[in-house]
């Protein structure tokens, strides 16, 4: 799909869906007030506001490659800031997938000659090391899958920490005014597991 395709189906999106809900679509002029807000992966196809039946306005997202959340990063601070600080979000959520390329490359060990994605990726080292100490990954598929999926699922943990290293999370998150959550995006089933309910906002 090149951008002639994304063209078009912005006009059709125009004459169906921001016409039959021009109210809402208006709406949204005067502003925002997103009632969760996520970090999750950049892939295609793991898109949190199809899967949760989102419309604009009701998630607030972040996406980087491999949902991670790398501590001091100017970035994710600036969005864990806005959100909590000025839209007053009392959900945060780190979503991770099940088969996630930046894990898999993570796994993998090649870096290979890209100059930025090691870097990057090397934010989640801990998960893996933590994965590995259990055992290597297997050379059968199917446990491989398994394996990997493990691995996935650490990173989420290690990400729900390397938040907590942020102080308007932390603050937040003592404060009671901020539930921290980690979710599982399980491709194969379309179904969010909970990995981390975090502790519910005190009323
Ligand atoms: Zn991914």
């Amino acid at each position: 799909m090149g951008i002639e395709k994304l063209i078009e189906v912005n006009q059709a999106f125009v004459e169906n869906e921001y016409a039959e809900n021009i109210e809402y679509y208006k709406g949204l002029l005067s502003g925002q007030n997103p009632h969760v807000m996520l970090i999750g992966c950049c892939d295609s196809r793991v898109v949190p506001e199809i899967t949760c039946n989102a419309k604009p306005g009701e998630i607030f997202v972040h996406r980087n490659i491999g949902n991670i959340v790398p501590p001091g990063d100017w970035n994710i601070g600036t969005f864990l800031e806005y959100g909590i600080r000025h839209l007053k979000i009392d959900t945060l959520v780190v979503c991770g997938h099940e088969e996630c390329g930046a894990m898999k490359a993570l796994s993998g060990k090649n870096p290979g000659d890209d100059a930025i994605i090691p870097g990057w990726l090397s934010h989640a080292g801990t998960a893996l090391e933590l994965v590995e100490k259990k055992g290597k990954k297997p050379s059968d598929p199917e446990e491989a899958r398994k394996w990997q999926s493990e691995l996935e699922i650490e990173n989420v943990k290690l990400q729900l920490s390397n938040l907590r290293t942020y102080k308007v999370v932390k603050d937040a998150e003592d404060a009671g005014k901020l539930r921290v959550v980690g979710l599982y995006y399980r491709m194969s089933t379309a179904k969010l597991e909970v990995i981390d309910p975090g502790k519910p906002v005190k009323g």
